[in-house]
């Protein structure tokens, strides 16, 4: 029997932006924060870190909203941002090493070991979700605490939620509980609730309950993996072409619209961040994967 699909339910109506969740995740996964002075300043914000980075897979998003009451002129939209576990994963795609990989109950997981580090995973998500660890060259993201959901737990930053915005359990469930709370709160006057990952990317595995509409959480509307993905499927179909030149065309053509809050960049941008190795092995296993499909052709 197929397993079923399990799916994570954040309520941002339920949050009340404790970070318990941010950094039960540091402390099951063992992820170091950081502690020189300083050494995430206050920008004004209560978001903290303001991004998402090697270290860190789970951000609570903090964006403040006029609410049109004169009595509490602003409404806090407390968001969450990580790996949303796409079932049209576009990093699974992009994965020049397979490390990235779907499992049978939606979650998709990675394999460290296989990591080259060459961040195509990160140029394809529609969410700017995996990022690149320097301590070690690899990339790293949520993993919905696989290894607590083998031992039938739920993930940490669940485990942890005092007020319950964080549910775990069986997608249809979730998306059933999700409709719910989005129907009352509809009916207290919220008029653009509505629940966030049904069907986007194929449907995600994180949904989210969004009591101000998706845009005041900054959640794309209507994601789609990026361009990247069509152009190497299209550089995998070319015969006749040498692998060099094929990786040559990878580099130039390569636009990364990486949206969501950052500049576009090419790959090649992208790759001078890279040490020459990771560039090197990158190159190389990109060659011997189109020398691969064009021998299969
Ligand atoms: S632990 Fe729960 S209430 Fe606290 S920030 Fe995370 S989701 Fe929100
Ligand atoms: S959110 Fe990004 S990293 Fe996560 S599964 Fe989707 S495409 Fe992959
Ligand atoms: S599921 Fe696990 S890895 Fe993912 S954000 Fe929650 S605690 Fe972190």
């Amino acid at each position: 029997m197929a397993k079923k699909e399990v799916a994570m339910l954040f309520d941002a109506s339920h949050c009340t932006g404790c970070k318990g969740c941010q950094v039960a995740c540091k402390q099951w996964n063992m992820l170091p924060a950081t502690l020189e002075k300083n050494g995430n300043p206050f920008t004004g914000s209560y978001q903290s870190p303001m991004d998402l980075n090697g270290n860190t897979r789970l951000v609570m998003t903090f964006d403040e909203q006029e609410s049109g009451n004169k009595f509490q002129e602003l409404n806090f939209a407390i968001g969450r941002r990580s790996c949303y576990h796409c079932t049209d994963a576009a990093c699974v795609k992009a994965c020049s090493s397979g490390a990235l990989f779907h499992m049978k109950n939606g979650v998709v997981a990675f394999d460290t070991d296989k990591c080259n580090g060459c961040t195509y995973c990160q140029s394809a998500c529609p969410f700017d979700v995996p990022r690149f660890r320097k301590t070690d060259g690899r990339i790293d993201k949520c993993t919905m605490c696989l290894d607590r959901l083998e031992e039938g737990q739920v993930p940490a930053c669940v485990k942890t939620c005092q007020p319950e915005a964080l549910r775990f359990g069986d997608r249809e469930e979730m998306i059933r509980i999700g409709m719910q709370r989005v129907e009352f709160l509809k009916k207290k006057g919220f008029a653009k609730a509505e629940l966030y990952g049904v069907t986007e990317m194929g449907g995600l595995h994180i949904l989210t309950v969004c009591k101000h509409g998706h845009e005041a959480y900054g959640l794309p509307t209507n994601p789609k993996p990026n361009k990247m993905i069509d152009t190497m499927s299209a550089m995998r179909t070319v015969t006749g072409v040498g692998a060099a030149a094929v990786v040559a065309g990878l580099a130039a053509t390569f636009v990364a619209a990486r949206g969501y809050r950052r500049k576009d960049v090419t790959i090649e941008e992208a790759k001078q961040g890279w040490t020459q190795e990771q560039r090197d092995k990158a190159d190389r296993e990109v060659k011997e994967l189109l020398a691969k499909e064009a021998r299969n052709q």
